[in-house]
């Protein structure tokens, strides 16, 4: 490995055991198109013991973050705004200045292709949101960890809020001068129905996957001996990305989970 690449990482979220099975099957995503850089995730005190150690066997690092744990005063401030909080506890990935770059992704992703060449982008890069795409999708984005920047974000989250409630919003007032990079690395695993032939024409190199919406892949249910994944609820997901979400669950994950915390699996 090249000295260099031990400071760089992926890095995700989750703040409860239904979001770490995500997690799982990323990592798993991630090392079977044989990245070399390291897995970090980040997670709160709403996970279960048995979840955590289930993260810390399979990722290089698990880092416990509470939004609430710096006594400063920006930290003060943002007790009065709870309805942030998912959002600036995603914030705490700028803290991770053990590493030069990082790349965030979303726990909904899925790696389908190596995108280690990520890493050659610079912060602030993030590929066009779908829904309006003169925004980026702040499922996957490539920046660098500092301590000032954290901060910098932080008060400019209390003081201008976000826009959609979420970190998209804010990261999208913050930096608004953001590197594109392309679509395949962050494929809003639906968005493609209102554009099928460009779907037909470029779908086979897409890298990432993103599972967005309320309904994740977790919720939906599969059958081993057909292969088949049941929709219990219509989330219009990609199939072949949804397969492929189940096929990595069922071989390197479930057998892992204590059973009370797997998903519906088997029917
Ligand atoms: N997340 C989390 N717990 C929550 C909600 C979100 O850990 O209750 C994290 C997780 O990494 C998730 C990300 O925040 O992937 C963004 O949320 P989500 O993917 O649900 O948003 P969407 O992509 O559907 O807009
Ligand atoms: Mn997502």
């Amino acid at each position: 490995m090249a000295p260099s690449t031990a400071k760089e990482a992926y890095v995700t979220l989750c703040t409860n055991d239904s979001y770490a099975i995500g997690v799982l099957v990323w990592v798993e995503s991630l090392k079977e198109v044989g990245t070399t850089r390291q897995i970090v995730v980040m997670i709160t005190n709403g996970l279960s013991q048995k979840m955590k150690e289930q993260l810390a066997e399979s990722a290089d690092k698990v880092v416990e973050v509470n939004v609430l744990d710096s006594r400063d005063n920006v930290n003060l401030d943002l007790l009065a705004r709870p309805d942030l909080g998912v959002t600036f506890t995603k914030l705490h990935c700028w803290r991770l200045t053990e590493y030069d770059k990082c790349v965030f992704m979303d726990a909904d992703t899925l790696v389908l292709k190596n995108i280690d060449d990520l890493f050659e982008k610079e912060e602030f890069s993030a590929a066009p949101d779908p829904g309006w795409p003169d925004c980026f999708n702040s499922g996957v984005y490539v920046y660098k960890p500092s301590l000032e920047t954290y901060q910098k974000l932080l008060k400019f989250a209390v003081q201008s809020g976000s826009f959609d409630g979420g970190d998209q919003g804010l990261l999208n007032s913050y930096y608004t001068n953001w590197n594109r990079i392309s679509f395949l690395y962050n494929c809003v695993a639906q968005s493609f129905y209102s554009y099928l032939p460009a779907f037909k024409q470029f779908g086979k190199d897409v890298k990432v996957a993103h599972f967005i919406g309320a309904v994740k892949p977790w919720h939906h249910s599969f059958d081993v001996s057909t292969g088949k994944v049941s929709e219990s609820e219509f989330s219009g997901h990609c199939a072949d990305f949804l397969r492929h979400w189940w096929n990595l669950f069922v071989s390197r994950v479930h057998k892992r989970l204590p059973e009370e915390i797997s998903p519906t699996f088997p029917k």
